[in-house]
């Protein structure tokens, strides 16, 4: 790695691609010719304006997103989102959550001030180490929507196949697996996704959502900040955005496309997770904490025989010089987010040096 940079499997902020940092950087002090820092300027200013919008029409372009569907930059991270969703998408006052893990546990736990959550499917009973059966899910006519939580960070889970909602409008939290994949954003009524997993730094959450469910009563019932409506009507520019996360996104959506798009990083996501997978599966110390089908290509949780073990290989690792392996606290073990901006050669020396502290444990 250039710069004495380490191989960081945080789950979150997480690695950005380094030919977008080293952009960031060389536009740092003047960007193009502006005189200033695209965090020194007006959010209202014209060079800002083409960033935003830029950043808008590659992630479009990117997620071949339909033109009956708005893109909202919003701050207060996916957690706002929590609140939003039911606050904004309450009609009849029965929302359905699938629970998979602990990011759908909060949001449902979050639902439930405003609405009456029914839990109609949870992998609870095995620590969340699959995704229930979703085809025929137990659906009340009444639910205003069906959220799930596509890729549970903690637990290492992945949808690959969306649950039947039964005509019903599908959330997904897409937070951990943003643009990771290629997806059909006309399957959704609203996509949420916090953007320092994937795509950026901390400070804002993507908001896709149908037009159709942006709405006009909630003028009054809303804070202001809270209503959809506000952020559409105004281009994500009713107060100020937080710039510099946007624009940093921006550089990534670019990435992506210079890449070759989502169907690129797709491939090169499924190779590094294989390289892991393939190892954990054929290792005699290291397990993999979720069923095969569902597994996450992103977060990799595993273990060791024991706690003890576990905590060895931590701390064997960082001397080692990889950041950040130690599995939540609610999980235990080891945990390898390998996102987007992760190097194949990032999978392939923690393979090494896993294997090499298998053999002379
Ligand atoms: C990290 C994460 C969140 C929380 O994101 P914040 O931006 O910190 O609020 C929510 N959902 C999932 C799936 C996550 O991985």
């Amino acid at each position: 790695m250039k710069y004495g940079r380490t191989y960081n499997f945080s789950a979150g902020p997480a690695m950005m691609p380094e030919p977008v940092l080293e952009e960031i950087r060389d536009e740092m002090m003047n960007y193009r010719g502006s005189g200033m820092c695209v965090m020194e300027m007006s959010h209202r200013s014209k060079v800002y304006d083409e960033i935003i919008k830029a950043a808008e029409a590659d992630l479009r372009t990117l997620m071949g997103i339909p033109d009956n569907y708005k893109v909202l930059f919003i701050q207060g991270g996916a957690t706002l989102q929590f609140s939003m969703i039911p606050m904004n998408l309450t009609k009849n006052g029965v929302a359905c959550y699938i629970e998979t893990g602990a990011w759908s546990k909060k949001a449902l736990t979050e639902a439930k001030k405003f609405t009456d959550v029914r839990v109609i499917a949870s992998s609870k009973d095995k620590n969340y180490s699959y995704i229930p059966d979703c085809s025929d899910l137990d659906i009340p006519e009444e639910a205003d929507y069906v959220y799930i939580c596509e890729n549970e960070t903690i637990h290492g889970t992945t949808y690959f196949k969306l649950p039947d909602t039964k005509g019903k409008i599908l959330v997904s939290d897409q937070s951990s697996m943003f643009c990771s994949r290629p997806c059909n954003v006309s399957d959704y009524g609203v996509i949420i996704a916090g953007v320092q997993k994937n795509v950026g730094p901390a400070g804002i959450a993507v908001v896709i959502i149908r037009e159709d469910l942006i709405r006009d009563d909630l003028d009054d019932k809303l804070p202001v900040y809270m209503n959809y409506k506000t952020h559409a009507d105004s281009g994500s520019l009713y107060n100020t955005p937080n710039c510099w996360a946007i624009y940093c996104c921006g550089k990534v959506f670019r990435y992506l496309l210079d890449l070759g798009g989502l169907p690129a990083i797709d491939k090169i996501n499924r190779e590094k997770a294989a390289i892991l997978y393939d190892f954990l599966d054929q290792s005699r110390l290291f397990k993999g904490a979720v069923v095969k089908e569902d597994r996450s290509l992103m977060n990799v949780p595993f273990v060791t025989p024991t706690k003890e073990q576990d905590a060895d290989v931590v701390a064997a690792s960082k001397a080692a010089g990889f950041d950040n392996l130690k599995g939540h606290k609610s999980v235990g073990g080891l945990r390898a987010s390998i996102y987007n901006a992760m190097p194949k050669e990032g999978v392939e020396a923690l393979v090494d040096f896993l294997k090499e502290y298998e053999e002379t444990h």
